[in-house]
């Protein structure tokens, strides 16, 4: 079975063609400026195609999605003869409320569903339904379609950990809950981990550090996320590339009123121009950072201590939650690139018996413990890959159909 997995934004597209037979990736790529004017950049993943990189209009996801199949199944640079061998498609989607806590088939009903959830994401939302949209308008209504939910993951978590401390009604009647995102990035590893640690994930206790442009951890007990830094939205929680983090709304209010700001204007600053380029003023980039810190810049060395202590202290509450950990691991952009970022973290975790091997740490490659044999508790680098989990769950969707 060949599986198209789709991840829709408002003006980009990014897409691979996975054959899960050997679960081979046969071709990725990216449609960025969909409205605006539009670019392709399509890699072919065998047989020594050449890469198509070039301008062309995409005024739609529609027509984007179309041209991302006349890439595929292209004499030039295509991996596949015709559209029918693409058996089903795999979409992210970035919300599922409380509706969702495991991948699902798309239907009208599910569609409906997805539309109830936008007011929960509605910078995402919208993209990833556009994106369903316009796969079923191209590809037509026989290829089935499957929705794999960020938040799906976290549904597992208990009450005592999901509700925030506000009026109950908020809850009942309107939803205001911790969410969690990522929720298929920390699935991945934590299963990845279990199978290197060759335990059965049920009885392990893991924490699992998604650090890349946003970061969030999650408490994973038995299998099953127990508590996440992210909440309603994916701006709280740890500080992050350019998002700030958790903050005092107090702080908000007061800065507001300075200002003059309204809470849109507020938002933006929040999400855009704080966090690790907020506090250094030098990039959102942690490798930026890395090298101004090495230069004496103060600010980019204060916003990488942030950032440690931040993690730190979330890894200590989730030690707490769920009284000891086995192993934790990092991922993502930052995660799995970052080792002076890994090991700043690991310096505060000695209470716990984490004792990390720099030379381990120091190497690159895949699947890397980085603790030493003597650690109380496994540290490991594991790089995430949601687009596989994408697949999977479409495969298996589709399969029992
Ligand atoms: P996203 O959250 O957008 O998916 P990624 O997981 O790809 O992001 O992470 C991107 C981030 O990873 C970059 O902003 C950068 O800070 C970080 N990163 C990538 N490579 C390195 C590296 N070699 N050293 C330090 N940080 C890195």
């Amino acid at each position: 079975m060949k599986v198209l997995v789709i991840n829709a934004g408002s003006s980009s597209l990014k897409y691979q063609l996975i054959d899960m037979e050997g679960e081979k990736l046969l071709a990725k790529g990216l449609c960025e400026r969909i409205g605006i004017d539009g670019h392709l950049k399509h890699t072919p993943l065998v047989d020594d195609k050449p890469v198509f990189n070039e301008d062309l209009p995409l005024p739609t996801h529609a027509e984007a999605i179309a041209a991302v199949i006349d890439k595929l199944t292209s004499a030039e640079y295509g991996v596949v003869s015709s559209m029918s061998e693409i058996d089903a498609v795999g979409h992210r989607v970035v919300h599922g409320g409380e509706k969702f806590a495991s991948s699902v088939l798309i239907t009208d009903e599910v569609m409906k569903a997805l539309e109830d959830c936008t007011p929960f994401a509605p910078l995402h939302n919208p993209a990833n339904i556009t994106g369903i949209n316009a796969c079923v308008e191209v590809m037509g209504k026989d290829v089935p379609q499957v929705g794999v939910f960020d938040t799906a993951f976290h549904q597992t978590m208990p009450a005592k950990a999901y509700m925030y401390a506000l009026p109950y009604d908020y809850y009942t009647k309107d939803g205001v809950r911790r969410y969690g995102f990522h929720g298929t990035s920390h699935r991945y590893v934590s299963q990845r981990c279990a199978e290197l640690m060759g335990r059965p994930i049920e009885e392990l206790k893991l924490i699992s550090c998604h650090m890349g442009n946003g970061s969030s951890i999650c408490a994973i007990m038995n299998g099953k996320s127990v508590d996440t830094s992210m909440g309603f939205t994916p701006l709280v929680g740890l500080p992050m590339g350019t998002r700030s983090g958790d903050v005092d709304p107090g702080a908000l209010q007061f800065v507001m009123n300075r200002y003059g700001m309204d809470i849109d204007a507020m938002l933006n600053v929040l999400n855009k121009k704080s966090g690790v380029l907020g506090i250094s003023g030098v990039s959102s980039d942690f490798r930026d950072l890395e090298n101004a810190a090495e230069e004496g810049n103060e600010r980019a060395r204060l916003a990488l201590d942030m950032f440690d202590y931040s993690v730190a202290k979330v890894v200590g509450s989730y030690v707490a939650a769920m009284n000891g950990v086995d192993a934790i691991i990092f991922t993502a952009g930052v995660g799995e690139n970052a080792p002076t970022t890994r090991s700043g973290i690991c310096s505060y975790l000695g209470y716990l018996g984490c004792e990390i091997d720099e030379a381990a740490n120091a190497k690159r490659g895949s699947d890397n413990r980085i603790s030493t044999d003597a650690s109380k508790v496994q540290l490991w680098v594991i790089p995430t890959n949601e687009e596989l989990v994408i697949a999977r769950d479409t495969r298996d969707i589709v399969s029992a159909l």
